[in-house]
């Protein structure tokens, strides 16, 4: 028996929508699609995105606010309040430097994909093609790739 609500179930549905759009979500279930398999929420230093073991590899999905994407169009300092929020970026991205160096010293590969890449229409288009980016570095030997959006490529 349904004992749902039309109101209900749309809210529902919309709730699942939303977060099936979440950005981290969409990665894994691109690579999903590929055949790899990865751990989420793992104890790993700097809890990383999503962890691939085999392929010694780790992904964090960093929000160009919060992690400070210098050059952004997505990072920009609030105009009042001006110094606390330079000194707490700057204190994000001086953890991130450490979390990134203990990792590589501990022989993991590092995917860093700032949400600019993957965020809005027009980035949605290139999805697939960042999926296989993401793909081929993991069969690759490359300690290292970083995804930005486009715009900010051209910059
Ligand atoms: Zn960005």
């Amino acid at each position: 028996m349904d004992t749902v609500t039309k109101e209900k179930r749309s809210e529902m549905m919309s709730g699942i929508r939303s977060r099936n759009t979440k950005p981290e979500l969409l990665i894994r279930k691109g690579l999903f699609k590929l055949g790899y398999r990865y751990r989420i929420n793992s104890k790993i230093y700097g809890k990383p995105d999503i962890v691939l073991k085999k392929y010694n590899a780790v992904i964090f999905i960093h929000g160009c606010f919060w992690h400070g994407h210098i050059g952004c169009e997505n990072f920009k300092i609030p105009k009042s309040n001006t110094q606390f929020w330079v000194e707490k970026i700057e204190k994000n991205r001086d953890r991130d430097a450490g979390v990134l160096n203990y990792l590589r010293a501990s022989g993991w590969r590092i995917c860093i994909i700032w949400e600019c890449a993957i965020r809005g229409k027009t980035q949605m288009k290139n999805f697939d093609k960042i999926i296989n980016r993401i793909s081929k570095w993991l069969i690759s030997k490359r300690i290292w790739i970083e995804i930005t959006s486009d715009t900010y490529n051209k910059q």
